[in-house]
């Protein structure tokens, strides 16, 4: 059985409270690490050890975690949770992955948007150790392999899906392959990993807006970055948390 180790998660005296409260919790320690790295941009590019110094001072040196570079991946932006190389049923350490550059591997004020979102998934994930918990369940019960590929193609997709035919649909025939205790774990882990996208395309818009605004003479114009609109996660949030209210009904019977 795979288990936390205390480095991936931050002390439950900072991170009790309800799933907003530790929401409001990740959103506060994004904005500690926004401004000591809003105030090291001297130049338009930093390096990774910058991140990583600022990062151990907004989480007490609590965490293990490591910089990783993202330019030849086949996402933008990611941030894991990774295990202990000798024991692999410990996870203790988060790799973060941000585009670095092809020939200094500094990080751009320029990808302010990637660092910011991937930041406030990490905060998120060392406050909701819940959250990481569940997700190992179903990852050693072999859930996420059999329902990753329908949270990739439908909940975190910007296909042009329609929403009812997903809701009436789609979903409803793709739960009939589990049982009722997946069908929970599915559900339930799939609303909060798209509360959390939702809130990190949030973050990224604001403090890209905000760290080009504060350093005018560094850059040479002013860029917009995705709003995540298009991902749809507003609607679909709604929809899971119906199915899953739904199932919660049937199982209190049986
Ligand atoms: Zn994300």
């Amino acid at each position: 059985m795979i288990k936390l180790a205390k480095t991936v998660k931050l002390p439950f005296s900072i991170c009790k409270g309800t799933y907003s409260q530790r929401l409001e919790k990740a959103k506060a320690l994004n904005e500690q690490l926004f401004s000591k790295i809003n105030q090291e941009f001297v130049e338009k590019d930093i390096s990774p050890d910058v991140f990583i110094r600022n990062i151990k001072k907004v989480t007490n040196n609590k965490i293990k975690f490591l910089i990783d570079d993202s330019t030849n991946a086949n996402y933008k932006g990611c941030t894991l949770l990774g295990f202990n190389p000798k024991n692999c049923s410990l996870a203790d350490r988060f790799k973060i992955a941000i585009p670095l550059n092809i020939f200094d591997k500094k990080v751009s004020i320029y990808d302010a948007d990637i660092f910011m979102h991937e930041f406030f998934h990490f905060f998120c994930e060392i406050t909701n150790p819940k959250h990481l918990q569940r997700m190992i369940k179903n990852y050693e019960k072999n859930l996420s392999i059999s329902t990753e590929p329908f949270y990739r193609n439908y909940f975190y997709s910007k296909n042009n899906l329609d929403l009812d035919f997903l809701e009436k649909t789609l979903l409803p025939n793709f739960l009939k392959k589990f049982n009722i205790y997946d069908q929970i774990d599915f559900l339930q882990n799939s609303r909060y990993r798209l509360i959390e996208e939702l809130n990190a395309f949030r973050e990224a818009n604001k403090y890209y807006d905000k760290i080009q605004e504060n350093h005018l003479d560094l850059i040479s114009e002013k860029l917009s970055t995705e709003s995540g609109e298009s991902f749809h996660f507003e609607e679909k949030i709604p929809i899971i948390e119906k199915a899953l209210k739904k199932i919660l009904k049937k199982a209190r019977k049986v």
